[in-house]
Parts: structure tokens; C-alpha cells; sequence
């Protein structure tokens, strides 16, 4: 039996990061990998969907490009070509990270590992022995259990449809849905999304979400609130599937979508034969050190179900690398984890919600700018930012950042710096403003917005 240091399992973002950082400190590092080397985030998630993104956002570029003096005549869209160029860039990233994990003489088992015992792994019947054992095994679309939801997909078949469809029913209001939504409608499918609550993206800043949900229903799509699907048949009229709501409504659609969230896969890999504890949701419980109940045993990423993010597997991944092989003990700081929505228009987020900002401190002070973007001008483009900033009035600290318009996702990693630092917002206001852009905003903010009315 071969015995490693460590043996990582799930070649994602956090797997591979943690096993370059190990192999690089000298350790006897394995990996092991079911499918292709990259994860959810390389293959099934991040970057594919960007690109998607970026080819969704060149529909809205061609447009705005008239009011400035263009004529593109004849601007044609081919799905076919986008996948085709996805799918080879996705290959080109494959074999990166394949050559960084042979750089860092980190070899990979290739097949699906199972936890044979605290010290053990098992792939295609070969036990391998390891000092430590890490779980980056991920997450997987959540499918609900409605007939007929065979003939519905997921975000993983989504960025491989054949072709563009036409209507598109998009069930759920997270971040995959909305993201989706931007990307089938600028593309020019009619898109309806159908959430359960009153509102999409609910964790986020609700004024921002309420915003999104305005300019998305301006470019076409059509939000239903208070509803799920229920059903999904095959049509017997000129649509693929006639899609059931619980409210007795129908609709026709080409694709019916589900954007329910993910699940850790976390099941039938031999976890709990082993004693690790998973949670309800199949998440493996880990101490504040990502140790799992089986001392020899940790996990990082979405396998843990804390925050589902890439960044931030790959710091944890890297902390427990450095604390093992290089004598420099680290945890993960999980305070002020910017985010961003890569929607139509995009939403850039870090700190305190107004709600949760209110909540916390009391009478915050809240700032807040809506305004037309200069490039909006003479395209004629009548998409709007809101930028807000929450603020402790106690120590006069920037506590949370929101925003919505284009270039956001970029403005925000900035803005994240100066929270993680602990601006104030008179640093924010002693901060030169770049004139004309739209992120100058964010240091010319001068009054308060008055609190909200009671309900
Ligand atoms: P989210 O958790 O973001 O959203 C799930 C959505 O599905 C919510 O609107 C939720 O409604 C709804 N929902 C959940 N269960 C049901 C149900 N049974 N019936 C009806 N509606 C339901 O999940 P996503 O799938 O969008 O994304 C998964 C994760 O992937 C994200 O949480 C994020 O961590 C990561 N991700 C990050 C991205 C980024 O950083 N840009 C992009 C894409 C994904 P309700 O609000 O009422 O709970």
C-alpha cells in the first residue's frame, strides 16, 4: 500500500489548491479526481458561466454601440460556436491544472475515492494510505422531486444545451438563476423565472435585489413570485414541455431549468462508516480548524456548506497546507467575503445588508446614489446604478457595500479591501474621486438617505 502524507480527495479549486501548496513544501501528496481535473468552478460553474456572461453581455455592446455612431449590420448569434469555444478554453484550463498538479509532483487518482478508514482511500479497489486526509469533494445541483423532472436540467447540462432555446423556464431566485436568466434572455430567449418567496436573491441587500428584479423585468423577463413548478409534461401544442405551476398555472417552454441550490456530495464515499459526521444536508461538520469528527480527517469548501465560494475553498485549501508542511499555522477569515452576481445587470457585494447592518448597530447611516451611468447616455441604454453604503454612526466605519451596474463584480474587490482594512467613510470621502466613472460615486456619497418608513 502506498502511503502519502496527505491525499486529497476532489480535484476542485480547494483540492487542487491545498495539494500544490503541500506538494510544494516537499510533502507526499495524492489527489483524486472522478471526472476531470478543475471542479465545479473550472468546468461546471465559474469560468464557463462567465464566458457566457461576457457572450450575453456583447448583445447589450452591439446595441449601445448605435447611439455612438455605429452601424453593425447583420450582428448574427451562434450557440454552437460559444459552447464549441467554451468547451476548448475549459480543456486549455483542464491541462493547466493538470500540469501545476505534475509540477508540484502531486500525482492523480483517477476514478471515485471512498474513505476506507482514518488513514486509508480507496480508488478502483487500490487502498492508499495517508498521514491526513482532506474532503474537496463539492456540491451537485439539487433536482426537486416534481413529475417529470427528468425532462427538466441543471446548471451542469445548462452550459451544454445544443442548442439556444427558445423559452426557458428558470425554477429558483439564487445566484445560478438570475445569472442564467441574464445569460438566456440577452441571448434572446423570453425567459420566466419562478421563485417561492417574494423576492429574488434573498440573502443580498434587498434594495439591490428589488433592483436587479426591476431591470431584468425591463430587458424581458418575466418574475413569478409566490409560485413553484409543480409538474412537467411533454406539450402536445408547438413547445417542447408544458410546465405546471402550483397555482394551476401553465407555461410552454423549451427548457425547463432548476436553480434549487447544491448539495454536498457527500453521500456513498464511505464518510460515516468511517465516523465522519455529516449534517443533515450531507454536509460534513468540521471544527473551527475544518477537522472533521475523524481527527485525522478535514474538509474544506462547499463539501462543508459554510461559504460556497470559490476564494474562499482555495484559502482554506492553502491555510491547511501552510499549518501541515510549512510550520506556519493559519486559519481562514471568513469576515467581509465580497461577492458578486454575475447578472444582467451585474451586482457587486461585500459587509452588512442595510437589513443586517440596521439589525447589528441601530440607527446606521446609509448612503446611497441611483444614477444613469454615462455610457448609458447616448446609447440610450436606460439601465441604472445604485451603489449604497451602510455605516456604523458609532465609529464611523463602512460596514457594507452594495451595488448594481455594470462592472460592480470589479468595482467591489476594491471597495472589499478598504472594509477589510476598516475604512471610515470620511477615508472613503478623503479618497480622490476618479472623474468620469462611475465608481466615483463611492466617494462622493454626502448625505444619508433618511430611514426607511415603518412598515
Ligand atoms: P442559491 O442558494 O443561491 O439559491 C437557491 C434558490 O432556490 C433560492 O431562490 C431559493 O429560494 C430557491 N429554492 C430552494 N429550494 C427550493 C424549493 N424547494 N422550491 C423552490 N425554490 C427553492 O442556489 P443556486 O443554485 O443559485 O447556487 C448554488 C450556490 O452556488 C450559491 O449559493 C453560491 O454559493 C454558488 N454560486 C456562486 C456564484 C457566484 O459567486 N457568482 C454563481 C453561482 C453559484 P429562497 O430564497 O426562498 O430560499
Amino acid at each position: 500500500m502506498s502511503a502519502f502524507d496527505l491525499i486529497v480527495i476532489g480535484a476542485g479549486s480547494g483540492g487542487v489548491a491545498a495539494a500544490r501548496r503541500a506538494g510544494a513544501y516537499g510533502a507526499r501528496v495524492a489527489i483524486c479526481e472522478d471526472v476531470r481535473v478543475g471542479g465545479t468552478c473550472v468546468l461546471r460553474g465559474c469560468v464557463p458561466k462567465k464566458l457566457l456572461v461576457h457572450a450575453a453581455h456583447a448583445a447589450e455592446e452591439i446595441a449601445d454601440a448605435a447611439g455612438y455612431g455605429w452601424t453593425v449590420e447583420r450582428a448574427a448569434f451562434d450557440w454552437k460556436t460559444l459552447i464549441r469555444n467554451k468547451n476548448a478554453e475549459l480543456d486549455r484550463l483542464n491541462g493547466i491544472y493538470e500540469r501545476m498538479l505534475g509540477e508540484a509532483s502531486v500525482p492523480v487518482l483517477r476514478g471515485r475515492a471512498r474513505l476506507a478508514g482514518p488513514h486509508e482511500v480507496e480508488v478502483h479497489g487500490e487502498r492508499y494510505g495517508a498521514g491526513r486526509i482532506l474532503l474537496a469533494v463539492g456540491a451537485a445541483p439539487i433536482m426537486p422531486p416534481v413529475p417529470g423532472v427528468e425532462r427538466a436540467i441543471d446548471s451542469d447540462r445548462a452550459l451544454d444545451l445544443e442548442a439556444l432555446p427558445g423559452r426557458v423556464v428558470i425554477a429558483g431566485g439564487g445566484y445560478i438563476a438570475v445569472e442564467f436568466a441574464g445569460i438566456f434572455a440577452k441571448l434572446g430567449a423570453r425567459v420566466t423565472i419562478v421563485i417561492r418567496g417574494d423576492r429574488l436573491l434573498r440573502r443580498f441587500d434587498r434594495e439591490i435585489a428589488l433592483r436587479l428584479e426591476e431591470e431584468m423585468r425591463a430587458s424581458g423577463v418575466t418574475v413569478l413570485r409566490g409560485r413553484k413548478v409543480a409538474r412537467i409534461d411533454e406539450s402536445a401544442g408547438g413547445a417542447a414541455l408544458a410546465v405546471r405551476l402550483d397555482d394551476g398555472a401553465a407555461l410552454d417552454a423549451d427548457c425547463m431549468f432548476f436553480a434549487l441550490g447544491r448539495a454536498p456530495r457527500t453521500r456513498g464515499i464511505g464518510l460515516e462508516d468511517a465516523g465522519v459526521t455529516l449534517r443533515a444536508n450531507g454536509a460534513v461538520a468540521v471544527d473551527g480548524s475544518l477537522r472533521s469528527t475523524v481527527p485525522s480527517v478535514w474538509a474544506i469548501g462547499d463539501c462543508t456548506d459554510r461559504h460556497n465560494l470559490t476564494p474562499v475553498a482555495i484559502a482554506e485549501g492553502r491555510a491547511l497546507a501552510e499549518t501541515w508542511f510549512n510550520d506556519n499555522p493559519q486559519t481562514v477569515d471568513y469576515e467581509n467575503i465580497a461577492t458578486a452576481v454575475f447578472s444582467q445587470p451585474p451586482i457587486g457585494s461585500v459587509g452588512l445588508t442595510e437589513e443586517a447592518a440596521r439589525a447589528r448597530y441601530g440607527g446606521v447611516a446609509v448612503y446611497r446614489s441611483s444614477f444613469r451611468p454615462m455610457k448609458n447616455t447616448l446609447s440610450g441604454n436606460p439601465g441604472r446604478c445604485l451603489y449604497k453604503l451602510a455605516v456604523d454612526p458609532a465609529t464611523d466605519r463602512v460596514v457594507g457595500c452594495h451595488m448594481i451596474g455594470p462592472d460592480s463584480p470589479e468595482i467591489v474587490q476594491g471597495v472589499a479591501i478598504a472594509l477589510k482594512c476598516g475604512a471610515t467613510k470620511a477615508q472613503f470621502d478623503a479618497t480622490m474621486a476618479i472623474h468620469p466613472t462611475a465608481a466615483e460615486e463611492l466617494v462622493t456619497l454626502y448625505a444619508p438617505a433618511p430611514p426607511p418608513r415603518p412598515a
